[in-house]
């Protein structure tokens, strides 16, 4: 027999990654990037109440809710975590999320702001790796959100402005990447998550 075969089956404790950034730092195509080269990852798809923006699908993108289906779903403590992240708007990972991609053997991989990826890494301390992701200045985020266009003026302040404050976070996460080139950030981002796999594979078979 193959020893691929003769191995117990290992059954993977559950683990999560977390990535989070101040709004503009590129984080949603490091993302993407990162879950098309990584398989064994999943995409944790939030619930929000903002509205979708053009191409965003619901149940893919974000699962769109009102908000009153949202502070339902709180009500029922259905989140591991949720912040009104900007002015009105909800946002929240769902605990059914999470257990449908661990019931699949993957990972999930949680898109959260600064103050709910702290929430969910205190919550699984020795099980998460939290990953924050820096644009090389302000500057540059300014940049990126004005060429992003997708918010209006007060948007855009209110956007920068929380940046500012979310940065004197990052230290609090395990790991920083500063997405200055988008290649060589997206490179050490699927360093620093293939590293946590294989670590959690190893320590599932002691
Ligand atoms: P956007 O409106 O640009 O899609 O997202 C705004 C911010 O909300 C981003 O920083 C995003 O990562 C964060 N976010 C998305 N989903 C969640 C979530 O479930 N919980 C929290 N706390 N923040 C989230």
């Amino acid at each position: 027999m193959s020893p691929l075969f003769n191995c117990k089956t290992t059954v993977l404790p559950h683990r999560i990654i977390i990535i989070t950034a101040p709004s503009g730092s590129g984080k949603t195509t490091l993302v993407k990037r990162l879950l098309t080269a990584m398989p064994e990852l999943a995409f944790s798809v939030s619930a929000c109440t903002r509205a979708p923006r053009p191409g965003e699908q619901d149940g893919r993108d974000y699962h769109f809710l009102s908000e009153q289906d949202f502070k339902r779903h709180i009500d029922a403590g259905d989140f591991v975590e949720w912040e009104m992240v900007y002015t009105g708007k909800y946002y929240g990972t769902m605990r059914q999320e999470l257990e449908r991609i661990w019931a699949e053997g993957r990972t999930p991989l949680v898109d959260i702001d600064v103050k709910g990826a702290l929430a969910i890494q205190e919550q699984f301390p020795e099980e998460s790796l939290s990953i924050f992701i820096k644009a090389p200045s302000l500057e540059v985020l300014r940049h990126r959100l004005t060429a992003r266009a997708t918010e209006s003026a007060k948007m855009l302040e209110e956007r920068l402005a929380k940046a500012e404050f979310e940065l004197m976070d990052a230290a609090e996460f395990d790991c920083i990447v500063v997405n200055e080139d988008l290649e060589q950030a997206t490179r050490e981002l699927q360093d620093l998550a293939r590293n946590f796999i294989a670590q959690s594979a190893y320590q599932a078979r002691q």
